[in-house]
């Protein structure tokens, strides 16, 4: 049985009235378990690695990763262990340590984490990357697989980019569909632009830094599935900055009663831009991607930093 839940598929309401009708399809990832998509892919690896024999789940995200993998695990039965750079929030190991997870916490970036959470590897463990995992991305393909089976078709579909794992997923699960020409809007916040970088550059490029408060965009180089599938898919790169982002979240809070993080307010973005490149579209599809990292307070502090002007 899979490990996440099927989600409902709910229309923008505000936005239609202003698109003449032309609907906006909320996919709302945010209500997994986990509080994130990514409990799809995790979820779904966590049960392969499993079946093959693991006997326990290592990883080394302190955000939505770690959240998936932990829940995984304990759904499955599984002891988790997730190592997490001393950067990372006391809310962010805590709600590890509530999904029965053993936290580590080491060094002072993701990289140090990451190497440390590798070094700790035994034969029966089972490491589950963020985003670059066959498994993951046909675990992520389902969410897809759920809105055809709804009976929606969309024209355009917009989507928040971090290492690219829910981009290759989502277009596996297009082509699944046979909606080989249908569109993706690859969204990023400027600061974690790695993506339309890379697809500026025509090479992968690795950011120095993130900058933006969309930690959970953060991956300073995206995959090498996700960066080549921009030759073989429609795949359009959009980058918002951080107060759209948050201003997108605070938004969705009081329309749709939902809290998101930063990361998925950056596709939001764009689903609100009214004289974006959505217009030309007829079903555009939105991926709420969710996140458990955020809180209300935070996202106020966020819009009083940025000088976001207040929804409504
Ligand atoms: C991980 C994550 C993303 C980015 O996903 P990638 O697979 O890394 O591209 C976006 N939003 C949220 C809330 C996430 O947790």
């Amino acid at each position: 049985m899979a490990l996440h839940i099927a989600t409902p598929l709910l229309p923008l309401q505000a936005f239609a009235a202003r698109r003449h009708g032309a609907p906006v399809w909320l996919k709302m990832e945010a209500l997994q378990p986990s509080g994130s998509f990514k409990l799809r892919g995790i979820g779904h690896a966590c049960e392969t690695y499993a079946a093959r024999g693991a006997r326990r789940i290592v990883a080394s995200s302190g955000g939505n990763a770690g959240l998936a993998a932990a829940h995984a695990a304990r759904s499955l039965g599984l002891p988790a262990l997730v190592v997490v750079p001393e950067t990372s929030s006391e809310r962010t190991r805590a709600l590890l340590a509530r999904e029965g997870a053993d936290v580590l916490v080491h060094g002072l970036s993701f990289q140090e984490a990451n190497a440390h959470a590798q070094s700790l590897l035994g034969l029966d463990d089972a490491f589950i990357h963020p985003f670059d995992d066959p498994l993951l991305w046909e675990g992520h393909a389902s969410m897809i697989d759920e809105v055809a089976a709804s009976g929606v078709r969309p024209d355009a579909v917009v989507l928040a980019v971090g290492g690219g794992g829910l981009l290759s997923g989502v277009v596996a699960g297009l082509r699944r569909q046979g909606w080989n020409g249908v569109p993706v809007f690859a969204v990023e916040t400027n600061g974690a632009d790695s993506y339309a970088r890379s697809l500026a550059a025509g090479e992968r490029i690795e950011l120095p830094a993130i900058t933006s408060i969309a930690t959970s965009l953060g991956a300073r180089k995206v995959s090498e599935h996700a960066f080549a599938l921009a030759r073989s898919h429609p795949i359009a790169p959009v980058v918002v900055s951080d107060g759209e982002a948050v201003a997108a979240c605070l938004r969705f809070m009081d329309e749709h009663r939902v809290v998101v993080e930063p990361a998925c307010g950056a596709a939001l973005a764009l689903a609100w831009r009214a004289d974006g490149p959505l217009a030309a579209f007829g079903n555009v599809l939105v991926i709420v991607c969710g996140g458990a990292t955020a809180t209300v307070a935070q996202l106020q502090a966020w819009g009083a930093q940025l000088s976001v002007p207040a929804a409504g």
